[in-house]
């Protein structure tokens, strides 16, 4: 097993048109980019979104265990 991080959810701000959505730490880790479920853009939510929470929430994930 050992997939738990996977499951961590990030959110990301689209920077065209604003949407708000959630990003699953395995689309972050294995595709770098996402399409926004709003207008289609492709956004990389390793730039566009503080990645330091997705950090905090693996680090706090990996205390648990
Ligand atoms: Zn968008």
């Amino acid at each position: 097993m050992g997939d738990d991080l996977d499951d961590i959810l990030a959110q990301a701000e689209c920077p065209r048109c604003g949407r708000e959505f959630s990003i699953r730490y395995r689309t972050l880790r294995l595709e770098r980019t996402v399409d926004c479920p709003g207008c289609g853009e492709t956004i990389r939510p390793i730039d566009d979104t503080p990645i330091g929470l997705v950090q905090k929430l693996i680090d706090e994930a990996q205390g648990r265990t």
